[in-house]
């Protein structure tokens, strides 16, 4: 096939393929096996035993209950439940009106808790972080108060990839008794999901960004959480959430999270070294240019930059014609538009918040994509740059 033809895919981070051994798993649930769960039935029996069988699987990963885990359609509608679920019952028993998260959330928690404060009377506090994207500790303590209901905090970013203290912040919400949550979304085939480690409440993860299908998200619930369920109508789901649960999607996501968090060690050592290696290229041979998010404390598939003086759309647009998928991390490609809240929080203005490139490694990159991805990147560059020199849109950074 020629270059061109070819998709070298740096995109991990907004969707993954479905592994083949997931879709295998799955297929049998669409037109064999293809009882509702509730029925009474032996077709209906065989389903709720591959929801049940899916459901140990997952909580044995998370080294939780069984009935401590809540099929969704996707993260955002896990996020949600979260917010909403606790904060509205919380409310109703007149516990408190305080929420806080941070303000590098995803758009499922960030605009959630807007909702809960412009629509439900909360109050919130958005939490700031440093030039990494890094909460402090101590700001955190500070924002706590006795009407605190529901700290939300991801576990890592989507965008720059950085990576939260949890367990630290899990700790200090635990000794006040607040509930924690956590946007996991972005660590599930990733980073350790021991919700005891964690020390987190409720933790929303989503199977399309581990090898799994679109459309199938969890939330976890530690047991005693007080939580509303945002869907009403059948009992399904301990009647956290009504409707016929999606069997052939529910056994994929368990199929994708026990794949990947099996391999996660061996995978996230051979990615490091790749994303390492393309992180040095990019800043040995690229001039005024940086990485954006933590050095250290990121997802080991995620490499991400601030290139000097560019728009990124152009660069997305050529890296495209040269067959490989890139990003920039969020919908935001121009300083035209609303710049990304996260690299705000970052301290970033909106003209180098233009030229942000997410490149996300996943299980089958290879060391050519890497020098293939470095190789177009560079002169790509410079081409852009030479070419909007006479007509500069982008401060130097
Ligand atoms: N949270 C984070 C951190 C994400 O990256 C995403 C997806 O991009 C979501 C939530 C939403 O997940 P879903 O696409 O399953 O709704």
């Amino acid at each position: 096939m020629p270059a061109a033809e070819r998709l070298i895919y740096f995109d991990h981070a907004a969707t993954t393929p479905v592994a083949p051994e997931v879709l295998e798993a799955m297929l049998p649930f669409f037109s064999e096996r293809y009882g509702n769960p509730s029925s009474i039935h032996r077709l209906g029996r065989e389903s709720a035993r591959a929801i049940d069988q899916s459901r140990q699987g997952i909580a044995h990963l998370l080294n939780c209950q069984p009935n401590e885990i809540v099929f969704t359609s996707c993260g955002t509608e896990a996020d949600n439940l979260a917010l909403r679920g606790v904060a509205l019952a919380q409310q109703a028993r007149g516990r408190g009106q305080h929420l806080i998260v941070s303000a590098v959330e995803h758009k499922a928690v960030l605009q959630t808790a807007f909702d809960l404060r412009d629509r439900y009377g909360f109050t919130l506090t958005v939490l700031p972080v440093d030039g990494d994207g890094l909460l402090s500790l101590a700001d955190f303590e500070a924002a706590l108060r006795p009407d605190t209901v529901l700290i939300s905090v991801m576990y890592a970013n989507n965008e720059i990839g950085t990576i939260q203290p949890l367990a630290q912040i899990g700790a200090l919400a635990r000794s006040r008794g607040i509930t924690f949550h956590t946007d996991a979304v972005q660590a599930g085939g990733l980073l350790p999901l021991d919700v005891e480690d964690l020390q987190v409440d409720l933790l929303a993860l989503s199977a399309h960004k581990f090898y799994g299908p679109k459309g199938i998200g969890l939330l976890y619930v530690r047991r005693g959480t007080s939580l509303w369920s945002q869907v009403t109508g059948g009992s399904q789901e301990t009647k956290h959430r009504a409707g016929t649960e999606n069997v052939p999607y529910i056994v994929g996501m368990a199929a994708a999270l026990t794949l990947t968090q099996m391999s996660r060690v061996t995978n996230n050592a051979h990615q490091a070294i790749l994303r390492d290696r393309l992180i040095n290229r990019v800043l040995r041979e690229i001039p005024d240019v940086r990485v954006s998010g933590h050095r250290t404390q990121r997802l080991p598939n995620h490499a991400s930059f601030l290139l000097g003086g560019l728009e990124i759309q152009g660069v997305l647009m050529g890296l495209d014609m040269a067959g490989i998928a890139a990003s920039s991390g969020s919908a935001c490609t121009s300083a035209a538009q609303e710049p990304s809240h996260v690299l705000t929080a970052l301290g970033i203005d909106p003209i180098a918040a233009a030229g942000h490139l997410r490149l996300t490694l996943g299980h089958s990159t290879t060391d050519a994509d890497i020098e293939a991805v470095a190789d177009a990147l560079t002169p790509l560059v410079g081409r852009l740059r030479q070419m909007s020199a006479g007509e500069q849109t982008g401060a130097r950074l």
